[in-house]
């Protein structure tokens, strides 16, 4: 059994993702062209957005977006402690400071209470303007958006949606890509939408923002590449990976994110009463990047995932480390009582097999294996 099963994707859909390379092949067109332009117009359609811009992978993806918004020192960026690093490095990298939020237990998402808190606590200290927000979509379930938004505009913040694990969510119909003044995503294979290599994309509807990406991606063009009238950087999605993720999307829209949310309702069903299962609230939809359940403690956690591991099923701990323990932020001294939730997480929380081609016996395995372990 395969935690994430690209193989079998890669089978079924191995006669349209090879004649999409061999279309790229025949052109010899490796980089932009049509595909990298189609592929950005499906996906702003798709999100809902007026405009997608592509680049190299998710991390690159929200550096571009603080460089245009011209966040750095002085300046401070709030984002939930329990993410995957790259969500707090970007914030360092452009030297602005990094204020960890803790999560909701049941969500695993930003807890806007705890946002709200952490800024009135920085605008008290008055060493750092607040500016953006950057609530994440963890394992694939859209951030609080309606109330993150409502205190970004109380205090006059940008919210940049990080949804590297979110594209297919939605609240209410309104897609994971088009919250806050600008999205995110990564094109990773493992994500929910990945591609065959590395890949990102930046969504707004922010018509001078998308300009200012357009330009800072290539080097900080004018009127065109040799024309250079800011500093930027090089960061580009190439025509490979485009040509395989129209064939990825199609698919994601067509079967997957539904597959996915069968084998969450199945789960669900059968570790009932066994373990805590994920919690999805109403008028949510998410994408499963993971599938994450809770134990007790942290040693029931690692025995558990040690037996799983003899029986032949793997499993996954996001995350082990809250941000705000991490060594690369050790100077910035946080207190470790502020975030009781997320060192709690840190402790309990386990990812089950997850993928839109999961059968229904695997789930099975997994789920009595499980309730004969606990
Ligand atoms: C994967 C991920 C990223 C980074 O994406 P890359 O394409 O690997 O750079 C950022 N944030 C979150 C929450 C992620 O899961």
């Amino acid at each position: 059994m395969q935690f994430r099963d690209l193989q079998a994707q890669y089978k079924r859909y191995q006669k349209e993702i090879d004649a999409a390379l061999q279309r790229v092949l025949a052109s010899s067109r490796f980089i932009g062209g049509k595909e990298v332009a189609q592929l950005e117009a499906e996906l702003a359609a798709y999100v809902g957005v007026e405009h997608c811009i592509s680049c190299a992978n998710g991390t690159e993806a929200m550096t571009l977006v603080l460089m245009a918004w011209g966040i750095g020192s002085g300046d401070a960026v709030f984002l939930p402690d329990f993410t995957f690093f790259s969500t707090g490095e970007v914030v360092a990298f452009r030297g602005a400071t990094p204020v960890f939020v803790d999560v909701d237990p049941v969500t695993f998402n930003l807890d806007p209470s705890e946002l709200e808190r952490a800024i009135l606590k920085t605008i008290h200290e008055g060493h750092l303007t607040p500016r953006v927000v950057i609530p994440v979509d963890l394992f694939g379930l859209p951030a609080n958006y309606p109330r993150i938004m409502a205190i970004a505009e109380k205090y006059d913040l940008l919210v940049l949606a990080d949804a590297a694990q979110g594209m297919g969510g939605h609240i209410d119909g309104r897609r994971a890509g088009s919250f806050g003044h600008a999205a995110t995503t990564s094109f990773f294979p493992a994500k929910p939408l990945g591609c065959y290599g590395d890949g990102g994309a930046i969504f707004t509807g922010d018509d001078g923002l998308a300009e200012l990406l357009k330009s800072l991606k290539v080097h900080g063009k004018g009127e065109n590449k040799y024309d250079n009238i800011r500093i930027g950087v090089n960061s580009r999605l190439d025509a490979l990976q485009a040509a395989i993720l129209r064939v990825k999307l199609k698919a994601f829209i067509a079967h997957e994110l539904e597959d996915v949310n069968r084998v969450y309702r199945l789960y669900n069903e059968k570790l009932a009463g066994v373990v805590e299962t994920p919690v999805i609230p109403a008028g949510y939809y998410s994408s499963f990047a993971q599938y994450t359940i809770k134990l007790k403690d942290r040693a029931e956690r690692d025995r558990l995932q040690a037996e799983l591991k003899e029986k032949g099923i793997p499993s996954a701990i996001y995350y082990i480390k809250p941000m705000h323990r991490q060594g690369a932020f050790a100077h910035l001294d946080y207190n470790d009582q502020d975030f009781k939730v997320t060192n709690e997480l840190c402790d309990r929380v386990l990812s089950l097999p997850m993928h839109p081609y999961l059968r229904e016996e695997d789930v099975e395995r997994v789920a009595g294996a499980l309730r004969t372990l606990i």
